[in-house]
């Protein structure tokens, strides 16, 4: 037995019961972290066991959006993470001053991510949430080997050239062997109070996206709801307060919920 206590276990490895969702996207700035953090959230609002990674490791923002300020701390060898509207949450953005930057390479991200999984004590989760940096790099890979029964969730914007990199994205799942349980459009259309629609990012992005991947992996993979441009969610972005509990009536929060209950 002391033969393996050297070695971290990895509690989300083969066999885990947690539910695990990495959350991807094509290109960054689609509100990726914005409904992941959300998505958290909502799930801890159902009464489940939620924990969020922040693996988008440049480009860290839960802890701003979850309005989160507190460090983890360290219990003998073990690191607690903060909790937030009942989220545990771990991000790099915690071990660094906020205007600092990342610049770490491969190997390191992966060192990182690794500790996060394994040296974090995240306790019995029902859920467990990955925030993925945009694309398909090294994070991408690094998590489909250290979480290998992750789900993937797939957020477009309603754009025709975003849905195509968000679809070649998601067609990395092929070479990780990872499930895709569904599309996420964001910054859909939005209803003005004289009831117009306005299709700021045009629409049509999320069907795309889902007919894609359905036909490439041989699979249905669902849009699992559209959420529509709406100034209340990033005003509540940049509070830190998730509009999915904190303004549940907003047309962003309401598709929000509609997307949580399908989870
Ligand atoms: P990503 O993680 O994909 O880079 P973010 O979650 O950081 O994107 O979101 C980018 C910006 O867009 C943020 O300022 C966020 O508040 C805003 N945003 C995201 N989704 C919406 C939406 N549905 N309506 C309005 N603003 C949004």
């Amino acid at each position: 037995q002391h033969l393996t206590a050297s070695r971290p276990r990895n509690p989300f490895g083969e066999g885990t019961l947690t539910q695990i969702y990495a959350v991807a996207s094509g290109k960054g700035g689609v509100g990726k972290s914005t409904i992941t953090a959300n998505l958290a959230v909502g799930l801890a609002e159902r009464g489940l066991a939620v924990g969020l990674i922040d693996a988008d490791i440049h480009g860290f923002s839960i802890p701003g959006l979850l309005g989160i300020t507190a460090k983890p701390t360290k219990v003998e060898d073990l690191i607690m993470p903060p909790v937030a509207y009942g989220v545990k949450v771990m991000s790099i953005g915690m071990f660094l001053d906020s205007d600092q930057p990342v610049a770490w390479r491969g190997p390191m991200l992966h060192r990182a991510l690794e500790q996060f999984v394994t040296d974090v004590y995240w306790g019995d989760l029902d859920v467990l949430l990955i925030d993925l940096p945009p694309g398909t790099g090294d994070i991408a890979i690094s998590t489909s080997q250290l979480l290998p029964t992750a789900q993937l969730l797939v957020i477009t914007t309603p754009e025709h050239t975003a849905a195509q990199v968000a679809a070649r994205a998601g067609q990395l799942s092929t070479q990780t062997n990872q499930p895709v349980t569904g599309v996420i459009e964001n910054m859909g259309p939005m209803r003005l109070p004289d009831g117009s629609i306005v299709e700021v990012f045009g629409s049509g992005g999320g069907q795309a996206v889902s007919q894609r991947l359905t036909q490439v992996l041989g699979k249905d993979v669902p849009l699992l709801g559209s959420i529509p441009l709406d100034p209340v969610l990033r005003a509540d972005s940049e509070v830190g307060t998730p509009t999915v509990v904190t303004s549940a009536d907003a047309p962003a929060g309401q598709a929000l919920n509609t997307i949580v209950d399908q989870l």
